[in-house]
């Protein structure tokens, strides 16, 4: 894994951020010269990594209707990379390539898009490109959407066809807006990245939230456990860089394609943000007013800093990729003692196990222990401690935790 994560390259993800902002607008109503280029030549560079990647173009005719103002075919770029063990678990990153201005109807005037997506959508190739000879336990899908900004549109499309088929997700994160590294009020922060995270509790059975309540789990809905475990992994595999926790669904009054996932009940889905946005470059016509040049262009898109969330996105999802999935059957003893014993079912493709604790006060786990087996005994008490337990797979790939009490 450390390996790929070296093979980041700037050069390549300012290439695609540069590529795609030459298409003068990639609204999802410009049609053959607009959004339809930008999705060929998605298709045309995700084919050249080769590898295992299988790329096609997921098409159909969105109705007209609210940000629709006529019927038009549109396509999502899908390149996936088969699971050699569950192939039915499926890992889904996600940027949208569509772009706007101003006036969300306008479908003609410039919209380079750098930022907002371009430089998700480059964040997501460049992972392609990574893992595209690897051969993974679970699937991945790397997706280009489009009709983000006419609501989420082709991330509902994506969504709805993974739940017709009847893929467990065990992961989904959008990347939006992930390249800009000083904020509208000038402040530079290039050592984050956000990742969002909502308390959404879908699918939740009544016996599962008669135990989270009584439990005290209510902080470790699957989204926020998926951002745990990528904080984590970034921690772990990249130095200098980290992924700040937000615990939320999305920044105040905003919406992202991790949200069209959260509709159909795919809950563990999170988005990644930069710490610091600048509006003067998201959604505005491109022009000069007091001075102050307006519009999403490539020359505020800071590609060091881009290059560091891809080294995290390839960290985290290559990782959990190749990781044992979460322990299932997890108990905790029922007893009045001041230990806490824990046990679980063997996982396959486990060597070892991991328990993470951490205060009911925290928000994040703070500490851990190696088992090699299925049981554990630990000197905290269950009272005032959440637990957490991992599998972990032969190259020492975390897999997500099962939370005790969920
Ligand atoms: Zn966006």
């Amino acid at each position: 894994m450390r390996q790929l994560i070296t093979q980041v390259s700037r050069v390549r993800l300012e290439n695609t951020v540069r590529s795609l902002a030459t298409i003068p607008t990639r609204h999802t109503l410009s049609g053959a010269r607009g959004a339809d280029a930008a999705a060929a030549w998605l298709e045309r560079e995700l084919k050249s990594y080769g590898g295992n990647l299988q790329v096609a173009q997921q098409r159909w005719v969105q109705a007209a209707g609210g940000r629709m103002t006529k019927a038009v075919e549109i396509g999502n770029v899908l390149a996936t990379l088969p699971g050699t063990d569950s192939p039915e678990r499926v890992l889904v990153v996600s940027g949208h390539y569509d772009s706007r201005v101003t006036d969300v109807l306008d479908a003609s005037s410039p919209a380079p898009g750098a930022n907002d997506d371009a430089s998700g959508v480059a964040v997501v190739l460049e992972c392609a490109r990574l893992m595209a000879g690897m051969r993974p336990r679970c699937t991945v899908m790397f997706a280009a959407v489009t009709g983000e900004e006419q609501s989420l549109l082709g991330s509902a499309q994506l969504a709805k066809s993974l739940k017709e088929q009847g893929k467990s997700i065990v992961a989904m994160a959008t990347y939006d807006i992930v390249g800009n590294s000083v904020s509208e009020a000038g402040k530079r922060d290039d050592k984050h990245i956000r990742v969002f995270s909502t308390s959404d509790e879908l699918g939740e059975l009544a016996t599962q939230a008669t135990r989270r309540k009584s439990l005290g789990t209510d902080g470790d809905s699957p989204a926020r456990t998926l951002a745990r475990a990528i904080a984590d992994s970034a921690r772990r595999q990249v130095k200098g860089f980290s992924v700040a926790l937000t615990l939320r669904n999305d920044r105040y009054g905003r919406g992202g394609d991790h949200s069209a996932f959260l509709a159909v009940g795919f809950p563990a889905s999170v988005r990644f943000t930069e710490p610091g946005e600048d509006w003067r470059h998201q959604h505005q016509d491109l022009r000069v007013e007091k001075g102050t040049k307006y519009g999403d262009l490539p020359e505020f898109v800071d590609y060091n800093y881009l290059t560091r969330v891809a080294q995290v996105a390839v960290a985290w999802l290559s990782e959990l990729a190749q990781a044992p999935p979460a322990p299932v059957r997890v108990s905790l003893k029922q007893n009045l003692s001041a230990q806490t014993t824990l046990q679980w079912a063997a996982v396959d493709g486990a060597v070892t196990y991991e328990v993470l604790w951490r205060r009911t006060t925290e928000f994040d786990w703070s500490g851990s222990k190696s088992f090699t087996t299925t049981q554990a005994i630990l000197p905290l008490s269950k009272d005032d401690y959440l637990f957490g337990v991992r599998a972990i797979g032969p190259q020492g790939a975390r897999g997500l935790p099962a939370v005790v009490g969920r």
